[in-house]
């Protein structure tokens, strides 16, 4: 079994005096994050929390978030980090799926937080505040030192096309070598100073605390985006990377006006979906050093990216797979040529071992080592991967996920509706938004605003439908599959 020293008390044990994480002034160095986050590890104990034990978490991006999960490492304890977009219903049902053992919620959460802890009585809540200030108990927990990289380090839920969530289990090993891969691809600078304004429950945000205390680098950590506010911290608090979707850079270029970023800003690293050209073209005259990437949470974020230095030459291509990762185009069971379309298979260190407890999800998805992503696009005859398709038309709004499948599920839940069909339209902030299309049962009736509060009751604000059209029919083909893209036509 290959093990790992504790990234934490390895990095502290290297370079304790550097700083380790920033927020709205308060500081802390590698040392006092790592007496922090043992000491929360001990109160972790003293809530019955060991190793193996999941436990979920719904904060906001803070200082406290990185103590937390850090105390988690020392643990042992699977990390279920919670989307605070979610709804209380949502929510319980990822702590009931993964089977948390505590959930542990902060102050900007308390009403949703209540609401869950109600709908899972088996599962402890509690408050941040409550366990910071919970007296740790006497004699010391067995605070973990070394690590199995094979050991399952987060739980991470997913949608998908059967409309429920499916938690992605990510390894020590799996983050280990995704800070591996983008070290190698982005390289490390001394003074390095990484900001996470992207949520910590997602991907982009999560792997940003797990590189830096692998790098030795500073974590600085925004609660929220702020277009002027991330901008300042890259013109004027020395950040070098930051990682963004593409909704928060069209943002910020716009705020930045004529202003131009300074050398010591190295890297924007975006993720989460397509970029529109034209906002790429911006940037490439701006001389914004965008790095765009492709990536799925199952990969532990980006396996592909695309460096400036190809910006002009490969505008919209997500790049090459990251160095220890492989990349395929299949169809029919066929590796693709050049300039042929198919699924995006990968495979690689960084790959997900499965689906928690979905024996025929994992195995659907993983096969002989493969990730098939259910994503169609093509490489070209340099190696360039080009996205063009997304899997189970997963619609991409401000960079949150919203799956058609799990909208329209909830629809037909309604009593009056037979049948739902949600899909994408453009919007000129979030990228896209959903819009859905139902048709009634014989004499029922709902109206479109009584729908939307029925979405709005169980669904994270940004998976309600803008717009609910009212029609005869959905488009269906011969095996009576209901073909999303063919939904706009019927406006
Ligand atoms: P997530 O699990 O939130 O990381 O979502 C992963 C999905 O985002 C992928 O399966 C793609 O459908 C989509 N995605 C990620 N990167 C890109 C990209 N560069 N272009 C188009 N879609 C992307
Ligand atoms: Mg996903
Ligand atoms: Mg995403």
């Amino acid at each position: 079994e290959q093990t790992i020293p504790n990234w934490l008390a390895k990095r502290t044990f290297l370079t304790p005096e550097r700083i380790a994480v920033e927020s709205s002034g308060h500081v802390w160095t590698y040392r006092e994050l790592d007496e922090r986050a043992r000491t929360t590890a001990a109160k972790f104990a003293c809530f019955g929390v060991r190793e193996g034990d999941r436990v979920a978490l719904l904060v906001k991006n803070g200082m406290h978030t990185v103590e937390i999960i850090h105390a988690l490492h020392y643990i042992g304890a699977v990390l279920v980090p919670l989307n605070v977009r979610l709804s209380a219903g949502e929510l319980a049902w990822q702590v009931t799926d993964a089977d948390a053992r505590l959930f542990v919620y902060d102050s900007s959460q308390e009403e949703k937080a209540k609401a869950v802890a109600e709908k899972v009585p088996g599962c402890e809540a509690v408050s941040w505040g409550t366990l910071a200030s919970t007296a740790p108990g006497s004699g010391d927990p067995p605070l973990k030192r070394v690590m199995a990289l094979d050991a399952l380090h987060s739980i991470m839920y997913t949608s998908g096309t059967t409309g429920r969530p499916k938690g992605v289990m990510l390894t020590y090993g799996n983050h280990w070598w995704s800070a591996v891969s983008s070290a190698l691809n982005l390289g490390l600078h001394t003074g390095d100073r990484w900001l996470a304004c992207v949520p910590m429950f997602h991907m982009s945000g999560l792997s940003i605390l797990i590189r830096s205390v692998i790098y030795g680098i500073t974590l600085v950590v925004h609660e929220s985006f702020q277009p002027d506010v991330v901008n300042r911290a890259l013109m004027k608090e020395k950040v070098t990377i930051v990682s963004v979707v593409s909704a928060m850079l069209d943002r910020m270029v716009e705020q930045l006006g004529s202003s131009a970023y300074p050398e010591t800003f190295r890297c924007m690293l975006l993720g989460g979906g397509p970029v529109p050209l034209p906002l790429l073209d911006k940037c490439l005259r701006k001389r914004i050093p965008v790095f765009q990437t492709y990536g799925l949470t199952e990969t532990a974020s980006q396996i592909a990216t695309l460096p400036p230095e190809y910006m002009a030459d490969k505008s919209g291509s997500a790049g090459k797979p990251l160095f220890p990762s492989e990349l395929r185009i299949v169809a029919d069971g066929k590796e693709q040529l050049p300039g042929q379309e198919g699924e995006i298979v990968v495979k690689g260190p960084t790959v997900t071992p499965g689906y928690w407890k979905r024996e025929r999800a994992t195995a659907n998805t993983l096969r002989d080592g493969w990730l098939h992503t259910g994503d169609i696009g093509y490489v070209d005859e340099d190696g360039f991967l080009y996205v063009l398709d997304r899997r189970s038309d997963l619609i991409i709004s401000g960079g949150e996920n919203v799956y058609p499948a799990e909208v329209e599920s909830h629809l037909t839940s309604h009593p009056a509706v037979r049948e739902a069909g949600v899909t994408g339209v453009p919007h000129p902030r979030w990228g896209q938004v959903p819009v859905a299309f139902v048709s009634l049962k014989d004499d029922h009736a709902v109206s479109e605003e009584a729908l939307r509060q029925y979405c709005r009751e169980k669904l994270a604000k940004y998976k309600v439908p803008v717009r609910i059209h009212f029609v005869d029919k959905l488009p269906r083909n011969a095996s009576n599959k209901l073909l999303r893209r063919e939904l706009l036509k019927l406006l």
